[in-house]
């Protein structure tokens, strides 16, 4: 400590680039810091920076992360209680550019594994950013110390150590988590694919707000025909509605929650933090949100089971297109998330086309089915289940023909959700079924990307990888627009995926193995511990 104390003031009022004799180990009385990388100038990507507390000085109860959920609920606590200390202990700005800025990477409303904070047998290490300080370009190195030898240990002391933290807050956060995982396990043992506790709080503050909305809200109650009651490790029983296999509609008027309920059901994949209102809303792990996303670029899809015959003979076994329709789109992202391995696709009316959802008796009457290239989703979404084991919620207000296709129909009613099966299949019967038959579903074909569009080189840089907002990845010369993702929630997933191809592109893409298959079984990629990538 005393070194870098030194070099600090020895520094001061010189060119920035003097910061750079800063960099390596230091011990403080409390932990080891390490100075990874020392930015360049004030304006630059921050310092990166990290810091080891000894696990058996810093005492957390073996039992707090004996279990991977455990431990993963533990990091994701000390990562807020970081974050809290920062914004307690340290001033902020200190000079130009991002100067005295600490920042620690963590979750939301949800609890993900990232790589800020880690927990093992030997230590604790919290990793993040800090701004330098300068005044104008000059190194402000009196300011460094205060930071360093000021700041810095007050926020270690006061959200790495045990004693210093709320037990039973950390219980709390674990125990919840913990059940989350188990409700979501329970899901496969109860045949179901989606689970929402009584008592859940479905609505956010406003559409780009996810807290929980706070005045007025309707808390969930499941109606007693669909109810299933679990028992959870640390909650005992809880009762809520149980989603089964098959195809589920959601009804009702507008304005009546339809669309919260399935937003609920997308994030259902994540764990939340207590108090989220979410907790116990969980979906199958592979759940995915298709909508359409007209203007996005498809690469050899096969999108056939949807759309055939195209005019002018076009191929849609492997179908390519920069600019895609909403059908083209729908189509693709469903065919995507059945690669990707999907047992629960997600789909909302609000952002679906029109054609790709149906095509009433009239429409068929008028325009003949050789001269209609799509075959909506109410003609496969039956195989889909049947022939592949892939289950549908659909959000459905305003076509009665799903009756004929589905298992089960709820009803929300003013926020509360009604079974309304039986009388929806009554409604269903006396009609000519809309359905034709099809010809059967293909399996979807493997596609692997050419190795020369996954070269992560811009400019004069090797290897560029950028993100700007949880939307927007920027991959060497490439801008890949994820907006429409609408289950990606951190700029740090995003970082990731394209961290991941990058890694595909160097280890896999002339091996002839498909980007998919591989994030699914290499063993190397599920290693979360590793320290191959840097903090993000
Ligand atoms: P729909 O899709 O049926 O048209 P939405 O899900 O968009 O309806 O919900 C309409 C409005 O009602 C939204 O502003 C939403 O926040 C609010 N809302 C949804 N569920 C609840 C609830 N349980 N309690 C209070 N407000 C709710
Ligand atoms: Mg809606």
């Amino acid at each position: 400590m005393d070194n870098l104390h030194n070099k600090l003031l020895a520094l001061d009022g010189k060119g920035y680039k003097a910061y750079k004799a800063i960099a390596g180990t230091y011990t403080f009385p409390t932990f080891t810091l390490s100075i990874d990388h020392v930015q360049g100038d004030p304006f630059a990507t921050p310092s990166r920076i990290s810091v080891s507390v000894d696990a058996n000085k810093a005492a957390f109860p073996h039992d707090l992360w004996q279990t991977e959920v455990r431990r993963v609920a533990l990091e994701d606590f000390l990562g807020r209680a970081i974050r809290h200390a920062i914004g307690r202990f340290v001033k902020g700005r200190r000079g130009s550019g991002g100067s005295g800025e600490f920042h620690i990477s963590t979750s939301r409303q949800q609890v993900l594994v990232r790589n800020a904070v880690l927990v093992s047998k030997d230590n604790i290490e919290a990793r993040f950013t800090l701004g330098l300080p300068a005044q104008g370009r000059r190194a402000a190195g009196r300011e460094a110390v205060s930071m360093f030898i000021n700041e810095l240990p007050k926020v270690i002391n006061a959200a790495l150590y045990y004693q210093s933290l709320d037990s039973q807050q950390i219980r709390q956060h674990i125990h919840s988590v913990e059940d989350q995982d188990a409700l979501r396990h329970w899901l496969q043992e109860a045949e179901l694919v989606a689970f929402v506790a009584d008592g859940a709080l479905l609505p956010r503050a406003s559409g780009v707000d996810d807290r929980p909305l706070c005045k007025d809200a309707l808390l969930f109650k499941a109606p007693e025909s669909l109810a299933r009651t679990v028992t959870l490790p640390n909650a005992g029983e809880v009762r809520g509605l149980g989603i089964g296999h098959g195809v589920t509609l959601i009804v009702g008027g507008g304005f009546h929650g339809k669309s919260t309920l399935l937003h609920a059901l997308e994030r259902g994949v994540y764990n939340h933090i207590p108090g989220d209102g979410r907790e116990r809303v969980v979906t199958i792990e592979n759940a995915v949100k298709v909508r359409a996303e007209d203007g996005r670029a498809i690469s050899r899809v096969n999108i056939s089971p949807f759309i055939d015959h195209l005019p002018f003979g076009r191929d849609t076994v492997a179908f390519s297109t920069e600019n895609a329709s909403g059908s083209t789109s729908q189509a693709a992202n469903i065919i995507e998330a059945l690669e990707c391995g999907t047992q629960l696709l997600l789909i909302d009316e609000d952002t679906s086309a029109t054609n790709f959802m149906i095509r009433d008796k009239r429409m068929q009457a008028l325009v003949a089915d050789d001269k209609e290239p799509i075959t909506p989703l109410i003609h496969r979404v039956r195989d889909l289940y049947q022939q592949h084991g892939v289950s549908s919620v659909i959000v459905m207000g305003g076509s009665g023909d799903y009756f004929d296709v589905a298992d089960t129909v709820i009803m929300l009613d003013a926020y509360q959700p009604h079974d309304v099966t039986e009388p929806a299949l009554a409604l269903a019967r006396p009609i000519t079924p809309t359905i034709t038959p099809v010809k059967a579903f293909d399996e979807p074909v493997s596609r692997r990307p050419d190795a020369d569009v996954l070269n992560p080189a811009r400019a004069n840089r090797e290897v560029k990888i950028n993100t700007r907002g949880v939307n927007d990845l920027l991959y060497g010369e490439h801008h890949i627009d994820l907006s429409q993702v609408e289950q990606l929630i951190d700029i740090g997933q995003t970082h990731s995926i394209g961290l991941m191809i990058y890694y595909f592109s160097q280890h896999y893409a002339t091996t002839g193995e498909n980007l998919i298959g591989i994030t699914k079984n290499d063993g190397r990629h599920t290693a979360p511990r590793a320290r191959y990538f840097q903090s993000v």
